[in-house]
């Protein structure tokens, strides 16, 4: 790692060097984000995701000795955030289930300048939005796959209302969680016809709505390509009634494709991980509710931390750890994935975090 001396001479030779990422993977790929699945447990069972069928009454979840602590979750942090780490997101399963999740957030607030969100389904959000905020979370994506009850509650299969998510939206936007960004999945036959109204709703509320293309993960929910509602398809849908023009980047690797409304009153992003993969700027490190690390959404197999942590590694000893498994990565699972479902075994979304 760079000393904070040489990091200042850097900077006086060349502001941009200092800020270049300190770890890189075999294709060049920089480590930037980190995603945390604090939970494996739900209390949704979305169909794209933890069908029931599946993740039923007998479906064993990990144990609580089994997750990691929320000290070994900060202590990770802080050693990512020593190699280049910028943002982390909490996610699961569902993150707000975990108990005292606003004790974890507390504590990796207080990582300096570390980008912290969480992504939920927006169930328990209106009753959590002010004391997460009140701990230090920054903002908030909220998954939402429909306006209408029938169509939601076919997505979600546990008759949670629409009404609920929203109430938590508003709640969140009250504490001051923002930008709001929210995810919708578009499954072809289930929920396209919602896409307009989708955009409308949230555009007069001025939150970020965006779009994820129906993906592989898991080996559970039957995925086939013909389910998979494109990007393009989106975009073109709803231009015909809200004109839309493509925008910048924010930066490389941006997980959305952004769109604004040629009116100039507000965006949308669109996550074409199928149509058009983005493999290849694809920044995130992943880590799963039991604490083995993951490069790779489509991973099998991850790099177990937890024994390290819980075998008493020093801090260098993790950093060595990560560092040798961050610069071997070479996966691009996505853009190389055939139009079936490759028979190899995958991870399941709610375990390695979405
Ligand atoms: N429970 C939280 C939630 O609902 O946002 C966090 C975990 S969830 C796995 C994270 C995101 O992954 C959600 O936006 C969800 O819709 C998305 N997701 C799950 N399965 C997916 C799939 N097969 N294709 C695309 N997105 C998926």
């Amino acid at each position: 790692m760079k000393s904070p001396a040489a990091s200042t001479a850097l900077a006086q030779l060349d502001p941009a060097l200092d800020t270049a990422p300190l770890l890189r993977d075999a294709l060049g790929r920089p480590l930037r984000d980190l995603r945390i699945s604090v939970t494996d447990r739900c209390n949704f069972r979305c169909v794209y995701c933890m069908p029931k069928e599946v993740f039923g009454k007998d479906y064993a979840f990990l144990e609580r000795r089994e997750l990691l602590s929320f000290e070994e979750i900060t202590r990770l942090a802080r050693v990512f955030h020593g190699l280049g780490i910028e943002k982390v997101r909490l996610t699961g399963g569902e993150p707000l289930v975990r108990r005292n999740i606003e004790q974890l957030i507390g504590m990796l607030s207080e990582i300096p300048g570390l980008d912290l969100t969480l992504t939920t389904n927006g169930s328990i959000l209106a009753k959590k939005a002010q004391a997460l905020k009140a701990a230090g979370l920054q903002r908030i994506t909220v998954s939402l796959d429909a306006l209408d009850n029938p169509t939601f509650m076919r997505m979600n299969d546990v008759d949670f209302p629409v009404e609920r998510v929203i109430e938590g939206i508003d709640a969140a936007a009250h504490a001051g969680l923002t930008p709001i960004k929210v995810n919708m999945v578009v499954k072809r036959g289930v929920n396209e016809t919602g896409i307009v109204d989708m955009a409308r709703f949230f555009r007069e509320r001025g939150h970020i709505l965006r779009f994820i293309e129906y993906m592989d993960v898991g080996a559970t929910n039957g995925w086939r390509l013909d389910d998979v509602v494109t990007a393009r398809e989106i975009v073109d849908m709803i231009s015909v009634e809200m004109p839309l023009v493509p925008a910048d980047p924010h930066y490389t690797g941006e997980v959305a494709q952004r769109w604004r409304y040629s009116d100039g009153n507000g965006e949308i992003g669109v996550i074409a991980s199928v149509t058009q993969a983005f493999c290849r700027d694809c920044t995130r490190a992943r880590i799963s509710t039991e604490g083995k690390l993951y490069t790779c959404l489509f991973a099998t197999t991850g790099h177990d931390l937890r024994t390290l942590l819980r075998e008493g590694a020093s801090d260098a000893e993790l950093e060595n750890s990560i560092r040798n498994v961050w610069t071997r990565r070479t996966d691009r699972y996505s853009e190389i994935r055939t139009s079936q479902t490759a028979p190899l075994k995958k991870i399941e979304m709610s375990y390695i975090g979405g």
